[in-house]
């Protein structure tokens, strides 16, 4: 069996073709980054835009990689929530109209879920239960996965996203969007022992939340004060710089880091499965690979290809198949976070 996934959340047009053993046929990624940039951030309208213009390109490279014919397709899936509107509506609207057009079942599949299940099509392993962590640019949930059809969540960011306060601070220190790996690589040279950025909830262990929107103004207070401020011609000194990113990205990954351990504790399951860009932070990654091993747990964390966003997320419909959750054209875009 082939199915065609197609991804549209938010700024990235996805497809891939991928087999019910989940083996990644095709993965095509058109992503929108140069369009958004001098925005310092996602723009709903000219990411829907963009999605029309690159959906069917996309759609016909991902097909023409998996060296198949279109007719060859068995199932056709589309990740129809959470999101932008708009851009939701060109994948759902795409998947819609070709799974009618070869008569085939159509498979609404949830993003975020999709997100986690990108480490069992990585490590080739069940992942059920785990502890779900998705750190991306719109979200930072904790969830408990378990199983498929069944994430339970457990906490989450209570404002800002960990991926959108990366891009905001970058924008600040005037470092490229998107500002994840900007920041990340400007703060290789900093100390991150340098400011002491606030940490919320971090000691309160009757919550597993997340709160960066503080965290964000903190920064903004320590490059520039409360007051009105033009960021594009403030100059601020390298070293200084290098600093507030490294002391930014440590109060990050302490806060990521602390509320996973306290999940894995509150609930006794053992194995962690991060998805979403921020999971790309190599001193997240690092950091979290040292707790959950001393804790003698198992961490899955997907390769960087697979957790920025892209059609990969869209296997888990393998799993809808096989349970026989098929919807019809009657599927919707649901732009809302519906959290499990
Ligand atoms: P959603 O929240 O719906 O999943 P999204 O497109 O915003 O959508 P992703 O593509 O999963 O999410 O992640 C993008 C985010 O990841 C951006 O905010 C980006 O700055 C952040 N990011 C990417 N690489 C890194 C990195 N190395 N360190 C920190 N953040 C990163
Ligand atoms: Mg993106
Ligand atoms: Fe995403």
């Amino acid at each position: 069996m082939k199915i065609l996934t197609i991804e549209s959340t938010c700024d990235e047009t996805a497809a891939a073709v991928i087999t019910e053993d989940l083996e990644v046929l095709s993965s095509v990624v058109a992503s929108q980054d140069e369009l958004h940039q001098r925005f310092a951030g996602v723009v709903p309208e000219i990411a829907a835009r963009a999605h029309l213009e690159r959906c069917l390109p996309v759609i016909d490279e991902a097909v023409r990689k998996a060296d198949i014919q279109l007719a060859d397709i068995d199932a056709v899936a589309v990740a129809n929530m959470p999101g932008l509107a708009g851009s939701l509506l060109v994948g759902v609207t795409a998947a819609k109209t070709l799974a009618w057009l070869l008569g085939k079942p159509l498979i609404g599949i949830n993003h975020l879920q999709g997100h986690i299940y990108a480490c069992q099509v990585a490590f080739k392993k069940p992942i059920f239960p785990c502890i779900g962590l998705i750190i991306s640019g719109g979200h930072s949930t904790i969830y408990h996965c378990k199983s498929p059809f069944d994430f339970e969540p457990l906490g989450g960011t209570i404002d800002d996203a960990a991926g959108e306060s990366f891009d905001k601070v970058a924008s600040m220190l005037g470092l490229p969007y998107p500002g994840g790996p900007s920041l990340s690589k400007c703060a290789l040279n900093g100390d991150p022992k340098a400011y002491a950025f606030p940490r919320p909830f971090l000691n309160d262990t009757s919550r597993l939340d997340f709160s960066f929107s503080g965290l964000k103004t903190a920064v903004r207070y320590e490059i520039a004060g409360p007051g009105a401020v033009d960021f594009k011609s403030l100059e601020i000194d390298e070293q200084r710089k290098a600093d507030i990113a490294a002391s930014f990205e440590q109060a990050v990954v302490d806060c990521l880091v602390g509320k996973t351990m306290q999940a894995m504790k509150s609930t006794g399951i053992q194995r962690i499965c991060v998805g979403g860009g921020v999971a790309a932070n190599k001193r997240f990654r690092v950091a979290l690979e040292e707790e959950v091993s001393a804790a003698g747990g198992e961490l899955l964390i997907a390769p960087m290809h697979l957790c920025t966003d892209n059609a990969v997320l869209g296997a888990i419909a393998v799993e809808k198949i096989k349970a026989g959750q098929v919807d019809d054209l009657s599927l919707d875009a649901l732009p809302g976070l519906i959290r499990n």
